[in-house]
């Protein structure tokens, strides 16, 4: 039995010595094997794997490798476990953790920094200047677990506590993953972006950050929120999620239709999620003299920009990798007073085992699939009363 020295368990909580764990081997390739199950550090817990949402980035790692960085190189063959918007509950604490219970529930943000290096101290761990370093003799403490560490598609998985988001009892499993999504707009709104009440916003590409997106920035009081995108059925979930205009950029001109839509004039902020060759040039064109544009989608070829239209033009552009300065509490907080629905976006959910076929719901969209969700097969809905 799993009692690792110095580890905090419990008898309501036993723990096998190993787990089932999807592995990636060549590219695409995806084998369910057995490992141990991981043993938490110092500021370290083990979080039994109650659900993980499958993203876009997952298909890109799986399929391609970056960003993805294992071992300083490529992910393929290497025993690592991909995925990385996962929830559970707390089941062991490493030494000295007393911040969240075993038995508790949590969901998970991505990046752990090192904590040493000049990002990390200065609180942007997202940023961590020692990205991928935590393996052999330059083992710095970072972790990103599903990109540089192993991740979600598993049984068990250790995180470190800065990670944890704690989330209300009545949050499904299936929304709990998806705090980290809301966190991402979340934190290129606020954060990053500055935005205030009241401010114009403009979300290019309805997938799952575009259209959290769209639901953050409403609850945070934006005024309008203008959606754009192609397929007439996604547009339709955001403005079930709070935007005050759709535009299908297959019937008209999207510029021309924001300008339209926000009084002729541009807007204060475009959240580019579609990661389309052209997305940069037009969300240019859509925001207002000195306005902001929040990169969070790559194109995955390099593309032309109008770089003396964005310098005449005041225009602050600004990328985004993941949910930085604890944003994933904030989006919680939202979720938890049910400021939006994010299950709106919750389509479908398969076992742990069938995480192929998962895949392959998200790839290809079937049934219109958005968000697809995988469970570990025998996991009871536990309910612990605090201790
Ligand atoms: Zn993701
Ligand atoms: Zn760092």
């Amino acid at each position: 039995m799993y009692a690792p020295a110095g580890v905090k368990t419990s008898k309501d909580f036993p723990i096998p010595d190993t787990m089932k764990a999807w592995v990636l081997g060549d590219p695409g390739v995806l084998v369910l094997k057995n490992k141990p199950v991981p043993v938490p550090k110092k500021a370290e817990v083990l979080v039994r794997i109650d659900a993980v949402a499958i993203c876009a980035t997952d298909l890109d790692v799986i399929a391609h490798g970056p960003p993805a960085l294992v071992q300083g190189g490529l992910p393929f063959n290497k025993n690592w476990t991909p995925g990385h918007e996962y929830m559970g509950t707390v089941v062991a604490q490493g030494p000295g953790v007393d911040e969240y219970k075993i038995g508790q529930r949590v969901t998970v943000e991505i990046h752990a920094g090192c904590g040493q290096c000049k990002r990390c101290r200065e609180g942007m761990y997202t940023s961590c200047h020692n990205y991928g370093l935590n393996y052999g003799d330059v083992d710095k403490g970072h972790r990103a677990n599903g990109f540089t560490t192993d991740g979600g598609f598993c049984e068990y998985q250790v995180n470190n506590i800065n990670t944890l988001v704690a989330i209300a009892d009545e949050m499904t499993d299936e929304e709990a993953t998806l705090v980290v999504t809301a966190g991402t707009a979340m934190y290129g709104l606020t954060e990053l972006g500055g935005l205030v009440a009241g401010e114009s916003v403009v979300v290019t590409g309805p997938g799952p950050i575009g259209l959290l997106g769209v639901a953050v920035a409403k609850a945070l009081g934006a005024q309008p929120v203008i959606l754009t995108g192609t397929r007439d059925n996604r547009l339709k979930i955001g403005l079930e999620l709070g935007a005050d205009h759709v535009v299908n950029v297959t019937k008209e001109d999207p510029v021309e239709a924001v300008r339209r839509l926000n009084c002729g004039k541009g807007v204060d902020y475009v959240v580019e999620c579609s990661g389309a060759p052209n997305g940069l040039n037009e969300a240019a064109r859509m925001v207002n003299r000195g306005g902001k544009i929040c990169l969070a989608a790559f194109p995955h070829q390099p593309v032309p920009v109008d770089v003396a239209f964005l310098v005449r033009n005041n225009i602050y552009l600004y990328g985004i990798r993941g949910e930085g300065k604890s944003a994933t509490h904030r989006a919680e907080a939202f979720m938890r007073q049910k400021r939006f629905d994010a299950t709106k976006i919750h389509t479908h959910t398969f076992a742990l085992e069938d995480l192929p076929t998962a895949l392959r719901y998200a790839r290809e969209r079937i049934e219109d699939a958005i968000k697809v969700v995988v469970k570990a097969k025998g996991v009871a809905v536990h309910k612990v009363a605090a201790e």
